[in-house]
C-alpha cells in the first residue's frame, strides 16, 4: 500500500526511504494486469483483473446469474479506491481533520460494510459455484470480506504495486537511511526481558546478560511474548487477556522456494491451481488448490533466464514442525524435502517440463518462521482480520506500566507492513511532544 504518490501511506515509504535504492534512484514498482487468477477442475477459470471494469466482465461471464451482485461489487470496488488516508498526524488542525473525515465519509461507509461482512457469508450469496469457490479459497469465510476487497481496490488504482527487490531490499533502504540519520541496530541480539522498576520501564535485558537502559522501552516485537514473556505476565490487563485468549491469528505457513533453469515469463505471476484429490501436509492441514506465484516480474530474484516459483501452503499446526524440529531433526529435514518434491511433482502437472528444470528447493516450516521472528504460533500477520477483530481498537503502551509502548502487527488486527510503520511514525510523533521537541517529517 502507498507505491503510488499521493496515495497516502505514500508519504511513509517517502519518509523512510523505502523506495530509494543505495544510487538514489526510485525503486520500480510493478503493477499487474491480474492481481491473481484461479484455476478449476473443470478447466475454467477466473482472472482478478486489476481494473475494476476488465474484473466486472470477467465476473459477468463467470457468473451470469449475479449481476446485481457483481455490479454491486464492481461500483464498491470503484468507491473503495478513492479512499485517501492521512498518515500526518501533525498536519492540518481540526478543522481540516473533520473535512478531510467528512470527505471520505461515504467511502469510509462502504469500506465499513466490507470490514463488517464475513467473507463466507458473502460468498454464499453467490449462485456460481466458481466465485464461490474462489474466494473460500483465497481466504478463511470467518474473516471480512474488507481483507480482500481492499487489496483489490488498491490494485484498480494501481496504489499497491510491487517494489522490485522484494521485501529483503524494501528492508535494506530503510536501514541504510536510519543508519545515515545516526541509528545503531544490534542484529543477533535477543532480548530476554524488559526490566522494570517501579512499574516503570528502563532498560532491556539481553540474552548475553547485558542490559541496556532507555528512557523508553518500545516493543515491535511478537506481542504474546513482549507480554507474557519479555514482561513475565505482570502486566495483562482484562481486554488484552481476552484478546489473546480468543481473537483468531493468521496461519503460519510452509513455504516453498523452488529455483528453475528456465525463463518462465509466459506463465501467470499469480495462481491458484487445483490439486486433484487434494494435496495433504504431513502436519495434516489439506488443501484442494495451491497458491503459486512465478516470480517472473522480479529480475533481482533469479539469474537470467531463470526463475524463483514459490508455493504458500498456509496451516495454523505449528505445534508439529516445531516438536518436530525439536525431537528429530533428521526426520524434521527428511519432512521438509519430502514436501518439496511433492510439490514440484504437483506443479509438474500443471506446468509441463518444470520437474526438469528445477535447481533447487528451499523449504520453510512454522518452525522457521518462529526461529527467525519468534512471531507467536509462527503466524504471518498477527490477529486475523475478522469483523469483531477489526473493530477492537487495541492498545499501543502497556497498561499499568510506564514508558513501555508496543507496536507492530499485534497491535492493529489485520497486521501488514503499513499499519506496523504507521505505529513507528505516530509514536515518534508522540514521544516528540512529550520531550518538548519538534517532530521533524517530510510534511514540514
Ligand atoms: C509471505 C508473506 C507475505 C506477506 N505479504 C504482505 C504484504 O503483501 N503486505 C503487507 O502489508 N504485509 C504482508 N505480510 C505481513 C507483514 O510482513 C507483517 O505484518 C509485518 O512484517 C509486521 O511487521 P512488524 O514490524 O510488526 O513485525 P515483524 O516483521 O515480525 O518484526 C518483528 C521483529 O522483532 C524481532 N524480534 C522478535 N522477538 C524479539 C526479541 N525477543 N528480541 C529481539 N528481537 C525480536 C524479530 O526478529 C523481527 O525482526 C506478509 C508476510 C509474509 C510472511
Amino acid at each position: 500500500m502507498g507505491s503510488r504518490p499521493d496515495t497516502g501511506f505514500d508519504l511513509l515509504w517517502d519518509e523512510l526511504g523505502a523506495l530509494e535504492n543505495e544510487a538514489k534512484k526510485p525503486v520500480e514498482i510493478r503493477n499487474f494486469e491480474e492481481f491473481t487468477r484461479t484455476e478449476f477442475f473443470d478447466g475454467e477459470e477466473l482472472r482478478f483483473y486489476a481494473d475494476a471494469d476488465r474484473f466486472g466482465e470477467e465476473l459477468r461471464r463467470i457468473a451470469p446469474d449475479d449481476l446485481d451482485l457483481v455490479n454491486s461489487l464492481i461500483g464498491d470496488l470503484k468507491y473503495m479506491s478513492r479512499f485517501k488516508t492521512s498518515v500526518a498526524k501533525e498536519k492540518g488542525g481540526i478543522f481540516s481533520k473533520i473535512g478531510s473525515f467528512l470527505s471520505n465519509l461515504g467511502t469510509f461507509r462502504c469500506y465499513l460494510k466490507h470490514l463488517r461482512t464475513p467473507i463466507g457469508e458473502y460468498a454464499n450469496k453467490w449462485k456460481s459455484k466458481y466465485v464461490r469457490e474462489a474466494l473460500c479459497n483465497v481466504i478463511p469465510p470467518s474473516w471480512s470480506l474488507g481483507s480482500l476487497t481492499m487489496g483489490l481496490a488498491m490494485q484498480h488504482t494501481q496504489a499497491a504495486g510491487y517494489p522490485v527487490g522484494g521485501s529483503l531490499q524494501f528492508s535494506r533502504n530503510i536501514e541504510r537511511g536510519f543508519l545515515e540519520s545516526g541509528g545503531r541496530i544490534f542484529y543477533g541480539s535477543r532480548v530476554d526481558r524488559i526490566v522494570v522498576k517501579n512499574d516503570r520501564a528502563s532498560a532491556i535485558r539481553l540474552a548475553s546478560g547485558e542490559e541496556i537502559s532507555g528512557d523508553y522501552v518500545v516493543s515491535a516485537a511478537d506481542g504474546h511474548s513482549t507480554l507474557f514473556d519479555l514482561l513475565e505476565g505482570r502486566y495483562v490487563s482484562p481486554q488484552l487477556k481476552k484478546v489473546y485468549d480468543t481473537f483468531p491469528l493468521f496461519p503460519s505457513s510452509v513455504f516453498i522456494g523452488i529455483g528453475v533453469n528456465k525463463d518462465l515469463s509466459d506463465l501467470p505471476h499469480a495462481i491458484m491451481i487445483p490439486v486433484t484429490g487434494s494435496f495433504t501436509l504431513p502436519d495434516d492441514s489439506s488443501r484442494s488448490h495451491l497458491s503459486v506465484s512465478v516470480h517472473n516480474f522480479d529480475p533481482t530474484l533469479a539469474p537470467s533466464g531463470k526463475t524463483t516459483v514459490t508455493v504458500i501452503l498456509h496451516t495454523w499446526n505449528d505445534a508439529y514442525w516445531r516438536s518436530l524440529a525439536a525431537g528429530n531433526r533428521k526426520e524434521y529435514n527428511e519432512v521438509k524435502q519430502q514436501t518439496g518434491e511433492r510439490i514440484v511433482e504437483i506443479l509438474e502437472g500443471r506446468f509441463s517440463g518444470l520437474k526438469e528444470a528445477v535447481e533447487v528447493i528451499d523449504v520453510s516450516t512454522p518452525h522457521t518462521v518462529h526461529r527467525y521472528t519468534g512471531n507467536w504460533h509462527g503466524s504471518f500477520e498477527g490477529f486475523a482480520p475478522t469483523p469483531t477483530t477489526l473493530m477492537t481498537r487495541l492498545p499501543k503502551t502497556v497498561p499499568g506500566l510506564a514508558n513501555c509502548y508496543m507496536i507492530g502487527q499485534w497491535t492493529t488486527a489485520g497486521g501488514g507492513i503499513p499499519t506496523a510503520a504507521v505505529d513507528g511514525r505516530n509514536l515518534a510523533f508522540d514521544l516528540c511532544r512529550k520531550d518538548g521537541k519538534t517532530f521533524i517529517g517530510k510534511t514540514f
